[in-house]
């Protein structure tokens, strides 16, 4: 019998198992796919973190404790894992996310400054900005190393005694008495308590939450400079471009090439896109369309794209917290395209609700009840 068992093993689903395992619990991770594999959410060399948060000021315990988290996990690891790039969130002058991203760095205390476009162009001639445009720029955010971070908590659930399966997919799970039974093809498993870190595939072990889910097919392509430039000192940044959809981007450093994204992408969604399909010449336009207009010199030579898939929830607010009437069963993850940053905080409330700790953000905003 285990303590706890972890259904998905992306970013919250190592983030919980190792953060389980480091306070004592035996603790079993299930896989359906290989290790590392790139066929959730949680695969590609780097993400985003953004200092100050333009989706709300519910998420700043959170990411204040996820940025603890990460300097702990460097101290830890001896390796850098938070690459202080600086971040600019830029929109029209009147937007909401840019009041929003204030009102954060504001009740925050979080080192800002607001720009208008003029300074941005003065700052970074390279961003190409119309009057009209303002942005809030915080020295703090940057890029995760994504992948060396999803490695490092793995080795570190490992070596805090988590046993990892890969390629053994779940196909159920009910509670049996006082404890779980977990079904694979390999045979059934028990523990006490359950923690669900399945993304895009949640809605499938809990069918009772997966109306509150829609699962969206992201691109994110990687694009050499037309001149063989490198933005060394150009900070990531998305634009809300006030027509359609919110790009991000971040510049390629040291030679790399540009990494963007289009929140929403094609607008294709739906269960099919848990599979997707491959990136395809419509993707390079659409990704292309916002280097041409935001970043020109960074729309050269398509080094290559990948896709993705992002869960969203009815109000695109996170899903952290037990299933009502039954504390046993955690569900973490639906994270609506923009939970990487927070992965090692969510994995730690996910280890605290399942060992029946008080947690150390309070979690009220992303209960599941919302939805049931
Ligand atoms: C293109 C893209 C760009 C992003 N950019 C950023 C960014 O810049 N900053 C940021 O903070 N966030 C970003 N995000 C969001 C972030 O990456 C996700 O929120 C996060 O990775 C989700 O992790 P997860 O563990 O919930 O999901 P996943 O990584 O998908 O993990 C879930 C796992 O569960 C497994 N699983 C499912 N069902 C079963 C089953 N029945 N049995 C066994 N295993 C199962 C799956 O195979 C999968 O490995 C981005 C996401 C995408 C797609």
């Amino acid at each position: 019998m285990h303590d706890v068992i972890v259904i998905g093993l992306g970013a919250m689903g190592s983030a919980a198992a190792w953060q389980l395992a480091r306070r004592g619990a035996r603790v079993l991770g299930l896989e359906q796919f290989g290790e590392g594999h790139d066929r959730g959410s949680s695969h590609g060399r780097t993400r985003v973190i953004r200092r100050v948060y333009s989706e709300g000021e519910v998420y700043m315990p959170l990411l204040n404790r996820a940025y603890a988290l990460w300097a702990a996990m460097e101290r830890e690891s001896g390796e850098t894992l938070l690459v202080r790039t600086g971040g600019l969130d830029i929109a029209p002058r009147d937007a909401a996310s840019l009041a929003n991203a204030h009102a954060c760095a504001v009740s925050g205390d979080v080192a800002h400054e607001v720009l208008d476009a003029a300074t941005v162009r003065l700052r970074h001639p390279e961003i190409s900005l119309p009057d009209g445009f303002a942005a809030v720029y915080a020295p703090d955010s940057g890029q995760l190393r994504s992948d060396h971070a999803n490695t490092w908590m793995r080795t570190a659930a490992r070596s805090a005694g988590a046993l990892l399966r890969f390629g053994t997919p779940v196909t159920g799970w009910r509670k049996h008495g006082t404890h779980i039974e977990v079904d694979t093809a390999a045979g059934t498993e028990s523990a006490h308590r359950l923690v669900i870190a399945a993304g895009a595939w949640a809605g499938t072990l809990l069918p009772e939450i997966d109306p509150a889910l829609t699962v969206e097919r992201q691109v994110v392509g990687w694009f050499e400079s037309v001149d063989g430039r490198s933005f060394d000192d150009t900070p990531v940044f998305q634009v809300e471009p006030g027509d359609r959809g919110r790009f991000y981007i971040q510049p390629g450093r040291g030679g790399e090439s540009t990494k963007i994204g289009l929140y929403g992408h094609l607008g294709e969604r739906g269960p099919e896109m848990r599979a997707g399909r491959p990136p395809d010449a419509a993707d390079e336009a659409a990704l292309r369309a916002g280097l041409a207009r935001w970043l020109p010199a960074a729309n050269g030579r398509l080094e290559h794209m990948e896709q993705c898939r992002f869960t969203r929830t009815t109000d695109d607010r996170f899903i952290i917290g037990t299933w009502p009437g039954d504390d046993a069963v955690t569900l973490v993850s639906p994270c609506s395209g923009h939970g990487f940053k927070f992965a090692p905080a969510i994995g730690e409330a996910a280890a605290q609700l399942a060992l029946g700790e008080s947690t150390t953000v309070d979690l009220s905003p992303f209960a599941v009840a919302r939805f049931l």
